[in-house]
């Protein structure tokens, strides 16, 4: 087993200093960043608390009980994510997930919703507004999140096994309460619905078509994800990673699939279609994807800004460090246009492309400079 890293109580590192404003600096034209990508996707991460402990994000012998999470006046409030979410919105953000951490803990999140909700693009219409759970809540809450203005919700899912899924939520939680709330999801209208699946080499891998078969024709689209080398606190290593194209390969020999066109600019996910009888793409039995984050980067199109609960910006999911930006908006004398020059200037500065630098170092080569922060802080 590899060496693990006990974390400082503060593993937040330092933030990054805030880039100079020039007062010529306008804002006629939407970011792009070094690599010409836009910023049009932000993950907001609303606590870093979980009531799981799946051992490839917050392993219980890290995330004890005498872990220090965030106390809640480092949190930003409600007010303060609608007010950055809406200056990302004026440069070019269309979508928004709400992540964690468990996002369903946090105390309300409905009001947030509902402000995000009512927000609009420059050109008038509402957001992409989804959030990511492990749907231990789902069940309870699915109804008020949909009244409160969510539009879609995907769920985290590695198993259909009870004693699998117990076993890798490491709380012993029940894969039944999992499944109603993804019907209650589903008949409160939360669709499209996905199901992220994190594939472990050795763990669960006997699940992928289990879960294929239980969710095809479903309408729910499920999404094998790679076990990422994300954080510092995993113990991940190249040997518990499942390549995508092996999911495939072993979907295929039982569900013959068909791969299908991206469906938007910048999709992390690959799609697969299910063929009937004559080979082609069936749309009534659906579709899988896969998310091969460490096989095979998709760096060139990616559009996504994070963050963290604390207000700190992460322009890579494997970033060590980011911008403090609940000081400007803690700060009376910072107007929103200042907040925006702030954000394009961060953006515009922006070459992180980590995963497709890794898989020309070797895909197993899990390093970079800086301890990375971990998932649960900046979300998934
Ligand atoms: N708690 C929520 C959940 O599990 O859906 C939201 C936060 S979680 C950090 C977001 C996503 O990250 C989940 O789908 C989870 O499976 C995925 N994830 C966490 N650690 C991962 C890892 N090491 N590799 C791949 N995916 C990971
Ligand atoms: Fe919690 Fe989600 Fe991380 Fe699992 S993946 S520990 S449910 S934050
Ligand atoms: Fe985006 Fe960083 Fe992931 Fe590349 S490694 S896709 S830059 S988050």
């Amino acid at each position: 087993m590899s060496e693990r890293v006990i974390p400082l109580l503060d593993q937040r590192h330092p933030s990054l200093p805030l880039p100079t404003l020039l007062s010529g600096d306008d804002l006629s034209a939407m970011p792009l960043d070094g690599l010409r990508r836009p910023l049009t996707d932000l993950r907001i991460s609303v606590t870093d608390r979980c009531n799981f402990r799946c051992s490839y994000c917050m392993p219980k012998e890290i995330f004890d009980k005498d872990y220090a999470y965030l106390p809640h006046s480092h949190l930003l409030s409600f007010e303060e994510i609608t007010r950055i979410a809406t200056v990302f919105v004026g440069r070019g953000v269309r979508k928004i997930r709400l992540t964690g951490g468990e996002p369903l803990l946090r105390k309300n999140i409905e009001i947030l919703i509902e402000q995000l909700a009512a927000l609009r693009t420059p050109e008038g219409l509402p957001l992409d507004l989804t959030l990511t759970t492990n749907g231990s809540l789902l069940a309870r809450k699915a109804q008020s999140l949909k009244d409160a203005g969510l539009q879609r919700v995907t769920v985290s899912l590695d198993g259909l096994d009870d004693a699998v899924f117990r076993r890798m939520n490491d709380v012993d939680f029940p894969v039944a309460d999992v499944l109603a709330g993804i019907e209650a999801a589903r008949a409160a209208g939360l669709g499209p619905i996905k199901v992220n699946m994190v594939v472990k080499r050795g763990t669960n891998e006997h699940e992928i078509l289990p879960m294929a078969r239980h969710f095809q024709g479903s309408g729910i689209v499920l999404r094998f994800i790679e076990y990422m080398d994300v954080g510092a606190t995993n113990g991940w290593c190249m040997d518990e990673v499942l390549p995508s194209a092996e999911v495939i390969r072993l979907l295929h020999t039982e569900l013959p699939l068909v791969q299908l066109d991206p469906t938007v600019a910048g999709e992390t996910a690959e799609r697969w279609g299910y063929a009937n009888a004559n080979g082609e793409y069936d749309p009534a039995l659906g579709e899988v994807g896969v998310i091969s984050s460490v096989t095979q980067a998709f760096c060139g199109d990616c559009n996504r800004a994070r963050l963290s609960t604390e207000g700190r910006l992460y322009l890579c999911l494997f970033a060590s460090q980011g911008y403090d930006l609940r000081q400007l908006l803690r700060d009376p004398a910072r107007s929103d246009h200042e907040l925006a020059q702030t954000v394009d200037a961060i953006w515009r500065g922006r070459t992180d492309q980590y995963s497709r630098l890794r898989s020309l170092r070797g895909p197993d080569t899990a390093s970079g400079p800086g301890r990375r922060v971990e998932m649960s802080y900046i979300g998934g």
